[in-house]
């Protein structure tokens, strides 16, 4: 359907045209307008060809009555015969042209007269200006004689001629023209009109319906044909042509349809594809992410990762007073070890320290390498003596592990120190600061930790001193956690 503006307002105007709509008003209308024009065109040129034949028989018969008068009138008026003269004049009356007509002797005598009443005759403004007006003319008289040269007049023939009659003639055959014209106008207007509606305007206004009813774009109904019409012309052209174009619109309609239907698939394979790669690029975040929190040698976390915990575990003692720990251990003469067995002996002793943690240490706990041969192993939740009991647990299994690097049989040994944050129990028990305050001087979670890592590794460097192989507690200073407070 071409979609007009308006849409389903205009869709429902098409729909109430029905036969005598505003086409065949327009029709009537100019038909009628014509056939006016036409009448009184019609009118003019039949009263005017009217007027000319009336008016010559008007001259005719007014000359003709002359004449025929003249000759009598001469002998009655020259032998004065009364009776003659008003035969004369009578018979002169017959014509209805003639107004009066009057016999006068040579000495002004009036012979005889007869005078028709004129205001008994039809009355127009047009008597003075057609046909000549009432004329009175005056004719002599001659006595009758052969010799047409030598006559004597004897008197005078005055003669009054009216158009009065022949002008109501005019307007009666006017009046006839008129009425003729006129029916025979409307006549053919509607006749006109008529024909043109069922040639015309009925066909048109069928293929209006039909069009106002198909929609090509509902691809699930057939297109219907348009109404039947069995003659082979312009309407016929303008039905198939509607059928072509809706055809038109209908596959443009179904062509849109696949292709959306294409992109809405093509859509959904992107969509997949983009969700496929959005997880193996999460795998490969998650990998790196791993990878930079892993040393490679022992697969064990790094500095970075166990400063990561260490800053969370702070932040819920901080909040929570959990208790958080750290034993930091090195490996015993490990350089005389590398240089007795090599570097590779080294690594491989590394490895199976790694190991140790794993079958030592809790699945909470978090053991990381920090050096070279430095480790750090960070516990939660535990006092100094339950830090001190896995400490001694670590020392021990590291004692006991054994390396076999060619044929040669290695042991090794660590020192280890401990520290711990304090908790409000232990600082009640102390010197009686609080943990409130202490808390209150903790403001840098990284100074925190500088100041734990600092208390360890001193109880390390104090294991060291005492002859390895052995681990030392660290003793908080008064002010712990924050130094230079
Ligand atoms: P101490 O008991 O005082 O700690 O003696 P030490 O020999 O362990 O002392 P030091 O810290 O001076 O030596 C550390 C040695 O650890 C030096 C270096 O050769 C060795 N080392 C450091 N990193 C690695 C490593 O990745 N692999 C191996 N095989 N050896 C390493
Ligand atoms: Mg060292
Ligand atoms: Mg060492």
């Amino acid at each position: 359907m071409v979609q007009a503006p308006s849409g389903a307002a205009k869709k429902e105007d098409l729909g109430k045209l029905r036969p005598g709509s505003s086409l065949f008003a327009r029709q009537l209308r100019w038909g009628l307008l014509i056939a006016l024009c036409l009448g009184i065109l019609i009118m003019l040129y039949q009263g005017i060809s009217d007027y000319r034949s009336l008016l010559n028989v008007y001259d005719q018969t007014n000359e003709r009555v002359i004449n025929s008068t003249l000759a009598v009138a001469g002998t009655a008026v020259q032998e004065r015969d009364m009776e003659l003269a008003n035969a004369v004049t009578y018979s002169a009356m017959v014509q209805r042209s003639v107004a009066s007509v009057r016999l006068i002797t040579l000495d002004g005598k009036v012979l005889a007269e007869q005078h028709r009443d004129l205001s008994a005759l039809p009355q127009s403004m047009w008597t003075d200006s057609l046909f000549g007006g009432t004329v009175t003319q005056n004719i002599p008289l001659y006595a009758p004689s052969t010799d047409l040269l030598d006559r004597i007049a004897v008197g005078e023939l005055e003669i009054t001629f009216s158009p009065h009659v022949y002008i109501a003639a005019l307007y009666g055959r006017v009046e006839i023209s008129f009425i003729g014209v006129f029916v025979f106008a409307l006549a053919m207007t509607f006749a006109a009109v008529g024909v043109t509606y069922f040639i015309v305007t009925k066909p048109l206004l069928e293929l209006i319906g039909y069009m106002v009813k198909v929609n090509p774009t509902d691809t699930k109904k057939s297109l219907p044909l348009p109404p039947p019409y069995r003659h082979d012309d312009e309407i016929q052209l303008l039905g198939s042509s509607m059928i072509g174009l809706f055809a038109l619109i209908r596959s443009k309609v179904e062509k849109l349809a696949n292709v959306t239907e294409e992109l809405k698939s093509t859509n959904l394979s992107l969509e997949t594809r983009v969700e496929q790669r959005t997880h193996e690029l999460n795998q490969a975040v998650e990998k790196l992410e791993l990878l930079a929190a892993t040393d490679p040698l022992t697969g064990l976390a790094n500095r970075r990762a166990l400063m990561g915990r260490l800053k969370n575990a702070i932040a819920v003692w901080k909040r929570r007073g959990t208790r958080v720990g750290i034993i930091i251990l090195d490996l015993d003469h490990f350089k005389t070890l590398n240089d007795t067995y090599g570097h590779q002996t080294g690594d491989m002793v590394l490895k199976s320290l790694a190991a140790v943690f794993g079958r030592v240490l809790r699945e909470t706990d978090l053991p990381a390498r920090v050096g070279g041969e430095e480790f750090a192993v960070l516990i939660s939740d535990e006092d100094e003596n339950g830090l001190s009991t896995v400490a001694e647990r670590l020392r021990k299994a590291i004692s006991e592990d054994v390396i076999n690097a060619n044929g040669t049989t290695i042991h090794y040994t660590a020192s280890l120190g401990i520290a711990c944050l304090p908790v409000k129990s232990d600082l009640d028990m102390g010197d009686g600061d609080g943990i409130e305050g202490l808390l209150r001087q903790a403001r840098e979670v990284e100074s925190i930790i500088d100041q734990l890592y600092s208390l360890a590794d001193k109880a390390l460097y104090a294991a060291k001193e005492k002859g390895r192989n052995r681990w030392e507690l660290g003793d908080p200073p008064a002010n712990f956690p924050l130094a230079g407070e």
